[in-house]
């Protein structure tokens, strides 16, 4: 069996900080990559700043994680620093790199073509985005004009993309996902859930840790709501969650824990008096074996 690839994500952003924008790359990436069988152990979220990414970088590789995924400032302007951080940090230099600056090239062609832009950026913008730490390889970015950039570091693959949340997307669907899925092949993730009648979820906690010290391969949570507002009564207002959820090398070993834990829960809750109102379906993701 082999091991679950281990995850850290570092997103980029004075903007995320500042709450001018509120972040969805690390959300995608969280979510995309459990989904396909990863397991994400820590994230961070920095400023545009070149001693504070490099200084968050080396505390995210210090533990050895598979996989360093960092989200933002890869573009044109001076305050997409990141590769110049990483180079940093990594004691690399920073270098015009061929096949970056064929991707640039590329994706300026296509938006030409497109007639999305009337002409290329300035050479030095180019330039920039052509500059990758020693050793690391462009991703061509489908959507946008910087490219990702993937570098090896020791034991873990760090991989760069673009702030722009569809870049990210699109470069981790079409790129990241399928190369580390055969690097280091795919685990399956499959989740459940139970909606039970609770006002109060403090009376569900033995049920929560009796049924987790049972089946400690099943991720069981509670997804705790706001007090119904006064007067509101209904059902569905006392309506509270239970998420079962777990990563196997195969679907149907998979399927077969998160089952035994949703069966369980249901006939916990039941001794204690809670009201199953229903099971939602168990949800496979695709891709798993
Ligand atoms: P570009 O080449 O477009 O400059 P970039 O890699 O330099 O891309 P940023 O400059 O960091 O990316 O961000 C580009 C845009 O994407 C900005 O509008 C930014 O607010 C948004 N963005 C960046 N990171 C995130 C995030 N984590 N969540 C949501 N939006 C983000
Ligand atoms: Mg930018």
């Amino acid at each position: 069996m082999s091991a679950i690839a281990r995850v850290a994500l570092l997103v980029i952003g004075n903007e995320l900080l500042n709450g001018e924008v509120q972040d969805c790359n690390l959300h995608t990436l969280a979510r995309r990559l459990t989904q396909q069988g990863f397991q994400v152990e820590q994230a961070a979220m920095v400023r545009d700043d070149p001693p504070a990414i490099a200084a968050s970088l080396m505390a995210l590789l210090a533990p050895r994680p598979d996989v360093l995924l960092v989200s933002g400032g890869l573009g044109p302007t001076a305050d997409d620093c990141t590769l110049s951080a990483v180079a940093a940090a990594l004691g690399r230099p920073l270098l015009e790199t061929p096949a970056a600056r064929q991707a640039v090239e590329s994706a300026y062609d296509r938006l030409l073509a497109a007639g999305y832009v009337p002409q290329r950026g300035p050479e030095e913008a180019r330039r920039k985005m052509s500059r990758l730490p020693e050793g690391a390889l462009p991703l061509f970015n489908p959507v946008g004009v910087a490219p990702g950039v993937w570098l090896e570091q020791g034991e873990t693959i760090l991989i760069c993309l673009p702030g722009v949340p569809a870049e990210l997307a699109a470069l981790l669907e079409g790129t990241v996902i399928p190369q580390l899925s055969v690097r280091f092949g795919r685990q399956a993730w499959v989740e459940g859930a139970l909606v039970v009648q609770c006002e109060d979820e403090a009376n569900l906690a033995g049920v929560l840790r009796e049924v987790g010290a049972r089946y400690p391969e099943v991720y069981v949570k509670s997804l705790a709501q706001p007090f119904p507002a006064p007067g509101a009564s209904s059902v569905e207002n006392a309506a509270l969650r239970i998420l079962a959820a777990a990563h196997a090398p195969e679907v149907t070993a998979a399927q077969a824990q998160v089952e035994k834990a949703l069966r369980t829960l249901e006939s916990a809750c039941a001794g204690v008096g809670i009201p199953v109102l229903r099971r939602e379906g168990i949800t496979v993701q695709p891709g798993a074996r």
